[in-house]
């Protein structure tokens, strides 16, 4: 089979390798799409910390059950699936609090271990996520709502609250569609023009900056450690401030400020049961997912082509299409 591997930074090269024999527990999954966020881009450039090379990268997966053990999930060979990528130890305090996503433990698919720049995968069946529905692009897009999905629940947002998101990117676009299916009014804001002009399909009110109106809850989505210490700013009194960008320096906050507003502080990680609910929104029409995908490439294409799709400014999600006729040569 195919297999694109990220040799050591900068360095993409199309190979073929054996098909991955499935073992127990595992599914043998044909891979369809193939989602490219933040962590590849830093992962291809050298600046992803946690990652080790040689890597196939892609943890943004949609798949085809090839053969499935037997489960009690009711997945059949030809199943259309989204892949939660994260394999988690069960063992540890976190895990043990059923929250997965911060195991200390944790394998991430495309990370820590092997992902899906390749044209099959065994899996885990416990990470497959079936729908009838869904096309492969939306299922594809499953993960990165997740991480929205999740920051709106950790932050508990309630119906007619006011929301600021700050960071127009993936992330941020993320969390405004699980505000808004949450019944928040929510404003966006970011510096840059062409991600303000991207935003606006998402019926949110968009912003170059914050205007001075304090929110009940803001999202950072920035990963920027300037720009989490200014959003504490924008928090209204009894308010609720969520991290979501993950940013590698220490976030200075004001403290007068958080004590005499009392505001409360969550960091939100990866996305933790939320897949099966991301799927059924978007089977119900609750989600969105038409103005996402800005950009395609075959996977055959992505060594080619991956450092330009880096550099393309008006890039939100781009789709690497796994099961193009060239993948198979
Ligand atoms: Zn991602
Ligand atoms: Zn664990």
């Amino acid at each position: 089979m195919r297999q694109i591997v990220l040799q050591a930074p900068g360095q993409l090269v199309d190979r073929r390798v054996p098909s991955p024999a499935r073992a127990t527990g595992e599914a043998l999954v044909r891979i369809h799409r193939v989602g490219v966020c933040g962590t590849d881009f830093h992962a291809f450039a050298g600046t992803q910390p946690i990652i080790t090379y040689p890597r196939v990268l892609g943890h943004e997966i949609a798949c085809e059950v090839i053969e499935a053990p037997a489960n009690d999930r009711g997945i059949w060979p030809g199943d259309r699936c989204a892949i939660e990528p994260y394999i988690s130890c069960r063992d540890c305090r976190a895990c043990r609090l059923n929250r997965p996503n911060c195991c200390e433990r944790i394998q991430v698919l495309g990370v820590h271990v092997d992902g899906a720049m390749q044209t099959f995968l065994a899996v885990p069946i416990e990470l497959l996520h079936k729908s009838d529905l869904l096309s492969m692009d939306q299922l594809a897009l499953v993960e990165t709502l997740g991480i929205g999905a999740h920051a709106v629940n950790r932050s508990g947002l309630a119906k007619g609250e006011d929301v600021l998101v700050i960071g127009a990117g993936p992330i941020g676009l993320s969390v405004v569609q699980f505000a808004q299916a949450a019944g928040a009014v929510v404003r966006i804001v970011d510096k840059s023009e062409s991600r303000r002009a991207f935003a606006e399909q998402f019926g949110a009110e968009v912003l170059s900056a914050p205007d001075g109106r304090l929110a009940d809850v803001v999202f950072d989505a920035t990963g920027s450690a300037a720009s989490m210490s200014g959003s504490l700013h924008h928090v209204a009194p009894a308010g609720r401030l969520t991290f979501v960008g993950i940013c590698k320096d220490p976030v200075c906050l004001e403290d007068p400020l958080f004590h005499t507003r009392e505001v409360t502080l969550y960091a939100s990680r990866n996305s933790c049961h939320q897949f099966p609910r991301i799927i059924r929104m978007i089977e119900e029409g609750r989600i969105d997912t038409s103005p996402w995908i800005t950009d395609r490439v075959r996977l055959s294409d992505v060594p080619r082509l991956f450092a330009d799709l880096r550099q393309r400014p008006h890039t939100i999600k781009a789709m690497i299409e796994v099961d193009d006729p060239g993948a198979e040569e």
